[in-house]
C-alpha cells in the first residue's frame, strides 16, 4: 500500500447522494507530502463528495494549525488554519484540466486528494508569517540583523532598541534634542 492510498476517493463507485470523509492530517502526513511551505501541523479535514450530472463536486473544510518558520527569527511559528475549498472533477480519457475541472482517467475511476489537502492549506496561509511583537527569538533576530539590511519589522526593531539603550545614554539623548531646538 502506498503512503497516500487512504486519500484515494472512489468516484466511479459513488452511489446516489453524497459521501463524507474525515481525515486527521498530522506531522507524518505533512512530512510525507514534503511541501515547501510547511512540514508540520495538525489539521482536521472534512471532505464531501457529491455528483451533479457527470461532474463530481468535492468540497474541503480544513481546520487546525500548521507550523511554519517565522519570517523574522526563523523559529517555529504556529498558524491557525480555517479554510474552505472546492474541486470539480469528471472522468475522461487522460489526466488533464479542463477550465476549472480536473479530468481523471475513466479507468482510474477516482482521484487521490492528498496533494490537494496540502495545497488548500498552503493557500490559506497568510503572506506575512511573524510572531507577535516581542515573541521572536531575540538571539536569532540579533544574529540575522548583522547579515541583513533593513528587512525586519520596525515595531520589533523599536522593542529591541529600547531594551538595549544604556540608561547613561538616555540623558545624553535629551541634551542632543535640546541643542537641536
Ligand atoms: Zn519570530
Amino acid at each position: 500500500m502506498g503512503r497516500f492510498d487512504n486519500y484515494n476517493v472512489d468516484l466511479k463507485g459513488l452511489k446516489a447522494g453524497s459521501l463524507n470523509l474525515n481525515f486527521d492530517l498530522d506531522n507524518a502526513f505533512f512530512a510525507n507530502i514534503d511541501g515547501e511551505e510547511f512540514q508540520k501541523g495538525a489539521v482536521k479535514a472534512v471532505v464531501t463528495v457529491s455528483k451533479n450530472r457527470d461532474v463530481y463536486d468535492i468540497s474541503f473544510t480544513l481546520n487546525g494549525t500548521v507550523v511554519v518558520p517565522c519570517d523574522r527569527c526563523l523559529d517555529d511559528l504556529e498558524i491557525e488554519v480555517a479554510a474552505e475549498n472546492a474541486l470539480k472533477v469528471r472522468l475522461g480519457e487522460n489526466y488533464t484540466e479542463d477550465g476549472d475541472i480536473v479530468v481523471v482517467p475513466e479507468q482510474d475511476g477516482g482521484i487521490n486528494i492528498a496533494w490537494y489537502l496540502y495545497e488548500f492549506i498552503a493557500l490559506a496561509l497568510p503572506m506575512k508569517r511573524v510572531h507577535a511583537p516581542g515573541k521572536c527569538n531575540h538571539e536569532m533576530t540579533g544574529k540575522l540583523k548583522k547579515h541583513s539590511y533593513g528587512s525586519f519589522d520596525e515595531d520589533e526593531e523599536a522593542v529591541v532598541g529600547e531594551r538595549e539603550i544604556d540608561p547613561r545614554w538616555e540623558g545624553l539623548k535629551n541634551i542632543q534634542i535640546e541643542e537641536d531646538i
